[in-house]
């Protein structure tokens, strides 16, 4: 049989082998960081090296940079932690910004998959409440990037602060925190080809977190807790790599594009979600009209092909993907999409097992409907 072919990057991308080496070498040196020993000291000059690494990756001051257990800790801390009297987000923000407010009001997206920055506006014009707004750069399930330098001016204008989960966005495509001007964002390790369970919260401002975790005085009081110091070492090998090979990223537009040319080749009547909009290289949401995702998925995954149908982080359970329906698309149709995501393993041969089998499914999914 041959090997699996893995594409849902978006979900995890595969560890690099360096960074899975810093994260060796680390766990192997073992120490506190918090330690003024030797070893405590090397252990603290890996989540320096690190966190410098981090913020070089998307032009932030090291200072302001927490080191997190992952991205939804970070959205949850920026979130929760905010003091703002109102949260506004957008439609298709993760859950894990979704649910940090129960009470957040929601702002729409246009059919396109991009948020409005009129609808924003507008809600300011309502209500003159200290807001957080928060908007993510790019949508996991679409690939679609967000306009937040738009939506930053807004909200900054009207004294509104703004959160950005840059969680699929950094290491895909040049991310300068500066020009974007959100006054905070998340990103997430293993987004990167780094250890899951590792992420930061990225704050311009570097003494403005609230605390959402408490306990010692780690992270410089804004986040207690040992610091998991090898997936740390890990994520900042990662953020190096990925820093340095976001040309080769940009690059896996050409395989995403063939590849949504030759399944539209194939059916006429699939189609891509967001195609339209500018998306991350590496994203596409295939709608195969007819055939619910989960049964993609399984045939897939029976042809030993790993993809996704939207957002894998609700652990197995298969529901009409929000985001969809925050575009208007049809039910029926929202059902059939799935998520393929490339990344820096992806081979053009990868791709060529991915369109023949999908193919293969559409022709017998067309004989039952038939
Ligand atoms: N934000 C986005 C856009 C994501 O895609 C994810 C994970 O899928 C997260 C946040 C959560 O990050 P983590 O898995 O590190 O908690």
């Amino acid at each position: 049989m041959s090997a699996r072919v893995y594409l849902d990057y978006n979900a995890s991308a595969p560890v690099w082998p360096e960074a899975a080496s810093a994260v060796d070498e680390a766990l192997r040196a073992g120490a506190n960081a918090s330690s003024i020993h030797a070893p405590g000291r090397a252990a603290r000059t890996r989540i320096e090296d690190a966190r410098e690494a981090v913020a070089r990756l998307v032009g932030a001051d090291p200072a302001g940079i927490v080191l997190t257990g992952g991205g939804t800790e970070a959205n949850n801390q920026a979130v929760r932690c905010s003091g703002a009297e109102r949260v506004l987000v957008s439609a298709i923000e993760h859950e894990s910004v979704l649910a940090a407010d129960e009470a957040a009001e929601i702002l729409p997206v246009t059919p396109g998959g991009t948020v409005d920055p009129a609808a924003l506006a507008h809600a300011f014009s309502a209500d003159a409440r200290p807001a957080l707004v928060a908007v993510m750069l790019a949508n996991n399930e679409t690939g679609v990037i967000q306009p937040v330098a738009e939506i930053a001016e807004i909200a900054h204008r009207h004294g509104a602060r703004v959160h950005c989960d840059a969680v699929q966005a950094a290491g895909k495509i040049p991310v300068d925190t500066a020009s974007l001007g959100a006054d905070s964002y998340a990103l997430s390790a293993h987004k990167t080809g780094g250890p899951q369970g590792v992420g930061a919260l990225v704050l311009r401002d570097p003494d403005a977190a609230g605390r959402l975790i408490h306990g010692g005085g780690q992270e410089r009081g804004r986040r207690a807790g040992t610091e998991n110091v090898a997936g740390i070492a890990g994520f900042g090998r990662a953020a190096e790599i990925v820093g340095e090979r976001l040309e080769d990223f940009a690059g896996l537009a050409a395989l995403r594009d063939r590849m949504e040319e030759e399944i539209r080749a194939v059916d006429p009547e699939a189609w891509i979600v967001g195609a339209d909009a500018p998306r991350l290289p590496n994203t596409s949401m295939v709608v195969m009209p007819g055939c619910e995702s989960a049964a993609q998925v399984i045939a897939l995954d029976l042809d030993g092909i790993a993809v996704s149908a939207g957002s894998a982080c609700s652990s197995g359970q298969v529901r009409i993907p929000y985001v969809l329906d925050a575009m208007g698309v049809d039910d029926a149709e929202a059902r059939c999409a799935l998520r393929v995501s490339l990344g820096w393993r992806t081979t053009s041969h990868e791709i060529d097992r991915f369109v023949v089998s999908w193919a293969n499914l559409r022709r017998r999914t067309a004989r039952r409907v038939a």
